[in-house]
């Protein structure tokens, strides 16, 4: 394939922008990375330097699926291990009559179970058209939000907390989300965080931190896109640094920004009217993650799960650390959609303290506070929300543009995955996909 000696600007230092880099550098092209950020990895990142004992958690990325092939080769090509982590499973929290937290020993899996059936009327014919974004089944489910939909078949307040818990999933509730979203979800077979999960031995962040390792003075840290143009034989981009702006040019372009910042840079000449029209329209849900360090992990009791997703303020809980030493352990807390809205209120008012007061359903008062990190991603300049999600009227078909390359510019990132969007394995394989069209291009 014809990419050998060829020149390509990868903008991000994501897993999308590195995998890219790093698949081009080994078919002969000549690539430079650029990423705004001081640090490379984007959205993963682990966070040691909150917390005593060395023990480390993530304060984006976290759970690696069984199924998530491409990050899970890509760790094995640079030597990391994959540790298996809760391997129980997620179990789930209700108000009991008197709104006070409750675990559900029968686990979350119940309630996707029990949204799996109530949904099974409206997949059935979403598979019918293979689960095509650009038929007339998926455009009818797109204008209705989940919330309609529980309305639609009176759905009672168990499966309504069940969808509630979803805004750990999709960092969007009910009456943002499309019903589109969740009937794709469940329509691939899987309900969140299925079957095996994993995390990388010593932080995820060794996966990025190894790629720009082998790819040297390649990558440029601290410089930012501010501007695009592909007039003439070549892509380029004006970016900025702490010396001023100045000029990048390349032969193709990787550009792997999340959309909320790619709506901001003028490309000239302008994208064709529909792609420019989906990188508009697509929000990024609203996270905060919060990781809370304990003198001792209370949770951890023989028989008891160590994940819940749930419909409170705090939002999804489960265990950061479990494959580590040391007799201490971190919590994270990871709340989407309007949770993650009061989970920062909950934090202004109250501080750290305050969000480990509301985990008494966990045991919470037998153990010491000792370390806190809060990742708030909505407020993030680089990223501006955790990961991208489907909103209610978002025009399907609009979907595939996203992904679509336009002259010498190729888009990947998680946003650009049609299966794994949202995941570091949908970054890792739509960074790997623009590689290899830019050798066939
Ligand atoms: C709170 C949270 C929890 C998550 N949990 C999981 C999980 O458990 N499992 C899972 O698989 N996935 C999870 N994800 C999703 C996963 O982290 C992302 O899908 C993935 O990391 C995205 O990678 P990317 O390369 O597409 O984007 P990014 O990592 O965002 O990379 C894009 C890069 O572009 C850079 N950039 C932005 N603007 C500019 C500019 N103007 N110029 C230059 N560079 C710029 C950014 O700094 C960034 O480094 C989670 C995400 C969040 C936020």
């Amino acid at each position: 394939m014809g990419v050998r000696g060829a020149s390509v600007l990868v903008v991000g230092a994501g897993l999308a922008g590195l995998a890219a880099a790093w698949d081009l550098h080994l078919m002969g092209a000549r690539v430079l990375v650029i990423d705004a950020r001081d640090r490379v990895g984007g959205r993963v990142w682990t966070v040691g330097d909150a917390f005593v004992e060395s023990q480390h958690a993530e304060a984006g990325g976290d759970m690696i699926d069984e199924a998530h092939r491409e990050i899970r080769t890509l760790a094995a090509d640079v030597g990391l291990t994959l540790t298996r982590i809760l391997r129980h499973g997620f179990g789930a929290v209700r108000l009991d009559r008197a709104g006070r937290p409750r675990t559900v020993h029968s686990g979350a899996r119940h309630g996707w179970a029990r949204l799996a059936h109530a949904l099974a009327p409206v997949i059935r014919p979403y598979c019918l058209a293979e689960q095509r974004w650009d038929s007339p089944i998926a455009s009818a489910l797109a204008r209705k939000s989940v919330a309609d939909w529980l309305d639609e078949i009176a759905a009672d307040a168990d499966l309504r907390a069940t969808a509630d818990g979803l805004r750990g999933f999709f960092l969007a509730d009910p009456d943002e989300l499309s019903l589109l979203a969740l009937v794709d979800q469940f329509a691939a077979g899987d309900a969140p965080a299925p079957g095996a999960m994993y995390r990388i031995e010593g932080g995820n962040d060794r996966l990025p931190r190894a790629l720009a390792c082998r790819l040297g003075d390649r990558v440029r840290l601290r410089t930012e896109l501010v501007a695009l143009s592909q007039r003439g034989p070549g892509v380029r981009a004006t970016v900025r640094d702490w010396r001023g702006t100045s000029t990048c040019t390349g032969d193709y372009a990787v550009i792997t920004l999340p959309l909320t910042v790619l709506r901001r840079i003028p490309i000239s000449p302008g994208l064709p009217a529909q792609q420019r029209e989906a990188i508009a329209a697509v929000p990024y849900g609203r996270a905060t993650k919060t990781l809370l360090q304990f003198r001792r992990p209370f949770w951890r009791r023989p028989g008891r799960l160590r994940a819940f997703g749930s419909p409170l303020d705090i939002g999804a809980v489960w265990d950061a650390n479990e494959e580590q030493h040391g007799p201490g352990g971190i919590l994270a807390l990871l709340a989407g959609g309007s949770a993650s809205d009061a989970t920062a209120a909950i934090t202004r008012s109250g501080g750290a303290a305050a969000l480990a007061g509301r985990l008494q359903w966990l045991g919470r008062d037998r153990s010491e506070l000792v370390g806190s990190r809060q990742a708030g991603w909505t407020a993030d300049r680089w990223a501006r929300g955790g990961y991208a999600f489907f909103p209610t009227g978002f025009d399907p078909a609009l979907r595939a543009w996203l992904a679509r390359p336009c002259g010498r510019l190729f888009f990947a990132g998680e946003h650009t995955s049609i299966r794994w969007q949202g995941y570091m394995n949908g970054a890792v394989e739509s960074g790997r996909r623009a590689a290899a069209e830019i050798a066939c291009a």
